[in-house]
């Protein structure tokens, strides 16, 4: 291994991608899903009520789950799952290690605004990232391989903005990439990137996430012609926008001359307990029970692309080539 390729407290000084299971080189990433999630289960619940989630069912739920996306194809999942929004690192480890997929864990806070964050500065948001980045997640040697930061209808708020800012001073010294949660309504997306360019940090490094909900291809465009990446990673929820204009606008976006900055993902979570999703009712179904879930591109959406005339070199430079490219940029 070259001394380039060395890793130093945290930082990637070659072209090794951290993932759960530690460095990997990044032409080892494969089909690459770039925006999923394993798990969303609140601490604060699970801490205190004993029936709100059961770890060991989940991870035989989830092991199930995910090693029927690598039966299809998938090599790598990053799992985009922000602190406060229960991420568990020791999941992302378990289900990793019972089914042989490369798992990406992420850093980063979510919008919502917590208690905690009122009054807190910039600084000490980006301490915590920097823990996580140089330290490990969770008192582990797991570190993140993506950082990850929300805006969300209530656009860029004050506590916001300072989110954003510590998060792109924690992608500026580590040299990490950085991945989004963007809501189109507001044209949040533009402001994230107006923040992430006074931080002087590389476009090809930014994957502004949620794209796919609109088909608003003079917002869109705006965004890619500075440079970064989008993600059209709901594929499968069809409330937000239906799969039909989602592959259209896809298909618009490619002969415009974008296909190299598209990401395509569902944004799917194996198990979440926001609004009525209860454990007790998951525990015990069967992972296909619903259409919608890390396997829906291989089964709906990728079928239709080569119905409308995609190549599968062209579907590998999605699924493939520019997830690669993306972390391989230095
Ligand atoms: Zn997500």
């Amino acid at each position: 291994m070259s001394l380039q390729m060395k890793h130093k407290k945290g930082r990637i000084m070659g072209k090794l991608i951290h993932t759960v299971n530690g460095l990997i080189p990044v032409e080892q990433l494969g089909v690459t899903l770039m925006h999923e999630h394993i798990l969303q289960a609140n601490w604060s619940m699970r801490q205190s009520f004993p029936q709100w989630f059961c770890y060991d069912e989940f991870i035989d739920y989830a092991a199930e789950d995910v090693r029927r996306t690598k039966e299809l194809g998938v090599c790598t999942l990053v799992e985009q799952t922000p602190v406060c929004l229960g991420r568990d690192i020791h999941a992302m480890k378990e289900v990793a290690d019972r089914t042989g997929m490369q798992v990406i864990a992420s850093t980063g806070f979510f919008h919502t605004e917590n208690q905690w964050l009122y009054g807190r500065s910039t600084g000490s948001i980006l301490k915590y990232l920097m823990l996580d980045i140089e330290e490990g997640i969770q008192g582990t040697d797991i570190h993140p391989g993506l950082i990850k930061c929300a805006t969300d209808t209530a656009g860029v708020t004050e506590i916001n903005r300072k989110l954003l800012s510590a998060h792109a001073d924690a992608a500026r010294r580590s040299g990490l990439p950085v991945g989004t949660h963007s809501y189109y309504g507001n044209r949040s997306g533009i402001a994230q990137m107006e923040v992430f360019e006074e931080y002087g940090l590389n476009p090809r490094k930014i994957l502004i996430g949620h794209c796919g909900d609109t088909n608003d291809m003079e917002y869109l465009e705006e965004l890619l012609r500075r440079g970064c990446y989008i993600g059209l990673d709901r594929f499968g929820d069809d409330a937000k926008n239906p799969l039909e204009d989602r592959v259209d606008t896809l298909v618009k976006l490619c002969d415009r001359g974008y296909m190299d900055q598209l990401m395509i993902s569902h944004d799917y979570v194996s198990f979440v307990d926001i609004g009525d999703f209860e454990w007790c009712n998951v525990r015990g179904t069967d992972p296909d029970a619903a259409q919608y879930n890390h396997r829906y591109i291989h089964r709906f959406v990728l079928p239709l692309l080569l119905e409308r005339g995609f190549t599968q070199a062209e579907i590998d430079r999605l699924l493939i080539e520019n997830p690669r490219r993306f972390f391989a940029e230095m």
